[in-house]
């Protein structure tokens, strides 16, 4: 104990022992530790201080993404624009206007700081942010169609991973799901003959993660919109990722705008954030104003509400969006996602010349066309072509099982994708600060060295 820093607190001393001495228990036990110098005072106090060491180590940390995967759920999904950090910190340590408001000298709202922004990115007349995109559906159909039916398509029933499931989400919110058409083919009518004294809502979700194609048959936003016109209804339209700017300027896959959408006739849009946006966890509501005041009154609001560090971040990254150029170039997502192979190349060149540097005899080293994923359930059928660095090693040398867990057992991790029994490091999420940090890991690599 005494090896230990002074300042370390009572609890975590004894924590640090009781978990080393049980681990050194196990270990005699289980027949594993036979060798009674290895219990000697010196070895424990340096398994004591390791054990500290780890738990001091946050559990929140940066890793290394080489899996090729943009917008990685796994991993954090969008990167923040490095340029909004400052104004990040100054908040995080201050008092902030966060809901007052400096004219009036009185209460205003939290909203205030994006829903103008939001406003003039969209078109939309009136907006509204929540935690996320599911709570951003939650509360919009418990707002509007609580108790009432909501017309959907067969084709529409989503399911995005961790849970989030269109018609449990109906559920949980109180409203009834009027599920029309068929899993390929949705037709006007069929929403139209769906139509009843109890609906209160006409659905669309976007096929964000997935695709139907062949003899398929979907109702375009504008369509609904005109039949919810003429009878009344309003039109919520889930975008999921939801963009900002036309992904197909930049050779990417076209996925309608929240712009679109709304000029389309929705009457309320909802979308993600942190996923095409590039911005922090987050969800988004811009519509009709009337729409919108409801969900803002709705007690439920309060439970989903955005914290200030998030608000900062989203306000930053939107406003980024007033000159789309210099958006796809500074959101990491947008510009990770549009870079081309001249781009990725030269990173690819560099991490392979690290490597070689090496000289790790057991490894064959080389580079493989590859594709990458845009991820966070969007762009589903995009393939962008990138470039990776493979790592094989030779017969009887390591396994890559080893080499995959050394590397994510590396501080900080690098997390990387196997197949066809090499590792393969795409190099479009490779941040040019990782290349020296994966190096490292691949030189710490000691086994390889040894069977070389
Ligand atoms: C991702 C997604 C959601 C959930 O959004 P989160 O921000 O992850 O909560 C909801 N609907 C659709 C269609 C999505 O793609």
């Amino acid at each position: 104990m005494a090896a230990l820093p002074v300042d370390t607190p009572h609890g975590l001393k004894l924590k640090a022992a009781r978990e080393t001495i049980a681990e050194l228990r196990a270990a005699v036990l289980s027949g594993e530790l036979t060798d009674t110098a290895l219990l000697e005072r010196g070895r424990v106090s340096a398994l004591l201080s390791s054990r500290l060491a780890a738990l001091n180590q946050p559990s929140l940390r940066p890793v290394v993404n080489a899996t090729g995967i943009v917008v990685h759920t796994n991993l954090g999904r969008s990167l923040l624009p490095e340029c909004i950090f400052p104004a990040l910190l100054e908040v995080a340590g201050r008092y902030s206007n966060l809901e007052y408001n400096l004219e009036m000298g009185r209460r205003g709202s939290r909203y205030a700081h994006v829903e103008d922004l939001l406003c003039e990115l969209t078109g939309a007349e009136a907006a509204l942010v929540v935690n996320n995109n599911a709570a951003a559906v939650l509360i919009t159909l418990e707002t509007l169609a609580k108790g009432k039916e909501v017309v959907v398509s067969r084709g529409e029933l989503v399911e995005i991973g961790g849970s989030f499931r269109i018609p449990d989400v109906m559920a949980r919110s109180g409203a009834v799901i009027r599920e029309v058409g068929t899993t390929n083919k949705t037709h006007l009518e069929d929403y139209e003959a769906a139509i009843g004294p109890d609906t209160a809502l006409l659905l669309k979700v976007h096929q964000s993660n997935f695709s139907i194609v062949g003899f398929t048959k979907s109702v375009p936003v504008s369509n609904l919109a005109d039949l919810g016109g003429r009878r009344g209804l309003p039109v919520f339209n889930d975008l999921g990722s939801g963009v900002l700017v036309d992904l197909s300027r930049y050779g990417l896959m076209h996925e309608p705008t929240v712009q679109e959408a709304l000029a389309s006739g929705s009457s309320v849009v909802s979308f993600s954030g942190d996923k095409l946006l590039g911005g922090p966890q987050a969800g988004i509501i811009v519509g009709k104003k009337e729409i919108i005041d409801r969900i803002k009154k709705n007690p439920l609001n309060r439970a989903v509400r955005i914290d200030k560090l998030t608000l900062m971040a989203l306000e930053g990254v939107l406003r980024l969006y007033r000159d789309p150029e210099k958006a796809v170039k500074t959101i990491p997502t947008l510009n990770l996602l549009t870079q081309g192979l001249d781009d990725i190349r030269p990173r690819a060149k560099r991490l392979l010349a690290r490597l070689k540097a090496l000289k790790l005899d057991c490894l064959d080293l080389g580079f493989k066309e590859t594709l990458s994923k845009a991820g966070g359930g969007a762009l589903p059928l995009e393939e962008v072509k990138s470039v990776a660095v493979t790592v094989t090693p030779k017969k009887g040398s390591i396994s890559t099982a080893a080499i995959e867990e050394a590397l994510r057992r590396n501080r900080p991790p690098v997390i990387v994708r196997v197949e066809d029994d090499a590792i393969l490091m795409d190099v479009r999420t490779i941040l040019p600060g990782d290349i020296p940090v994966i190096a490292a890991a691949f030189d710490r690599l000691s086994s390889v060295r040894n069977v070389s």
